[in-house]
């Protein structure tokens, strides 16, 4: 069971994420999460530095879905202007909305990677799809009020893989950006 919480790699932001070793591992399709992993989850827009990354993504030859638990609202208002495709209400960590994501992608699973700030949606359910999965630390150090729970959760799922010898990485603290 512990299992299924543990990402292929644990990295600050999503900048951090090499390009160069997805390409070599043959991922091509990214799905990512939308709150605290891309933005603030209370900023509205991409940053330029993220307009810029998901660019040379593009160039590089991958193709992006952006899989959120948020409303429609929310997530169509972000996506939209990017020209990036979303599910929204995805109800992670269920599987169906990454399994929606990378149909409309038209891609394959084992090409896929994703994305997210939270090991109880993002990482449980990428891996119990059958995704690799990449976990990088939240935007934003606070949370909207249904993420306390799963933080507290998460803290402890954490902590217990350490003990228990299957990751290597201390949990990283968010700054605020
Ligand atoms: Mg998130």
């Amino acid at each position: 069971m512990l299992k299924k919480f543990i990402p292929s790699q644990y990295v600050p932001t999503v900048f951090d994420i090499s390009v160069q070793g997805l390409k070599e591992a043959g991922i091509r399709y990214i799905i990512t999460d939308l709150d605290n992993t891309l933005v603030a989850w209370d900023q509205a827009n991409a940053t330029e530095e993220l307009e810029a990354w998901f660019t040379h993504l593009r160039k590089e030859g991958f193709a992006i879905v952006i899989v959120s638990n948020n409303n429609e609202k929310r997530v169509r208002a972000f996506a939209k202007p990017l020209n990036i495709p979303f599910i929204y209400r995805a109800k992670k960590p269920l599987t169906g909305g990454f399994e929606q994501g990378i149909k409309l992608l038209n891609g394959s699973k084992k090409q896929a990677v994703v994305i997210g700030d939270q090991l109880m949606t993002d990482v449980l359910g990428g891996n119990r799809g059958g995704f690799n999965t990449i976990l990088v630390v939240p935007v934003k150090p606070t949370d909207g009020i249904f993420t306390k729970f799963n933080r507290m959760m998460e803290r402890r799922v954490f902590s217990l893989m350490k003990r228990k010898g299957l990751i290597e990485w201390d949990l990283i603290e968010s700054k605020k950006r």
